[in-house]
């Protein structure tokens, strides 16, 4: 526990060492949502930002040379999943990299009979577990921390595979506060996930991307992104759902999110 005490320490003073004005500017420019959180909410998010800049590695892939304003604009996003929250700062990730644009990724893939074959694919991002890494196109971190209602947001979707992580399991569950609340999480989920694997066999429009009908663990980044650019419409389509989100997080999107209102 010595560790961290000493952790805690050094979070206490980056969180009262002044915040570079150039970082709040940043924000002002490139991240619609700041502008509508409460002055509280922009302290707290500069001084998560501050301690996740010291804590995580950056490095620019693809020749793009990074700055602050990539750092403060992926930073701040990855942060807003943590506000008013109890919580660590994403202790199974050690390095984001980011890309100027799209990126094709070759991965070993079974292909049946025990034999694996190299398969391309194009990505805007990915984490997974054993990487301790995430890896982010910057054009699509810059579209959504600009669209903050669009229902996607490529930042939140990744940092969320990230809070999944935290308790040992890829499984769409993340650390509850309470062990009183797996329950209720486990049947909202279980219920909403199945019906979004309905309404992607019938080809129903849904308010969620049925991407996440993919497995739980999608389900759940698919439901954040919903949960804080759309909240309106899930608190009206969705209310158990909402719910329990809200209860996660911490916080209701709807005060200060920029959809328009549901009628
Ligand atoms: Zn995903």
């Amino acid at each position: 526990m010595v560790f961290d005490l000493f952790k805690s320490r050094r979070r206490a003073r980056l969180r009262s060492s002044p915040t570079p004005p150039a970082w709040r500017r940043i924000l002002e420019h490139n991240l619609d949502v700041f502008n509508r959180l409460s002055p509280e909410d922009q302290n707290e998010l500069l001084d998560h930002t501050k301690i996740f800049l010291a804590e995580k590695h950056f490095e620019g892939a693809g020749g793009l040379a990074l700055t602050d304003e990539i750092k403060v604009t992926i930073a701040a996003q990855a942060c807003l999943l943590l506000l008013h929250r109890d919580t660590d700062y994403y202790p199974e990730l050690t390095s984001i990299i980011v890309y100027p644009s799209g990126y094709t990724a070759v991965e070993e893939r079974p292909i049946g009979g025990g034999v694996w074959s190299d398969a391309a694919e194009d990505r805007l991002g990915h984490t997974a577990q054993r990487l301790r890494a995430l890896v982010l196109a910057w054009d699509a971190v810059r579209h959504g921390a600009a669209a903050p209602s669009d229902g996607e947001n490529l930042v939140l979707h990744e940092f969320a595979h990230q809070l999944d992580f935290e308790n040992q399991r890829t499984d769409g569950t993340p650390a509850l506060e309470r062990h009183g609340d797996y329950r209720s999480w486990a049947r909202v989920m279980s219920a909403e996930f199945e019906a979004l694997r309905d309404a992607a066999y019938a080809g129903t429009p849904t308010l969620l991307d049925t991407y996440g009908a993919t497995d739980p663990a999608e389900f759940f980044a698919v439901i954040t992104e919903a949960f804080f650019e759309r909240p309106r419409a899930m608190r009206k389509l969705h209310p158990a759902l909402f719910d329990q989100l809200q209860r996660f997080y911490q916080q209701d999107p709807t005060i200060y999110s920029a959809e328009p209102v549901a009628t």
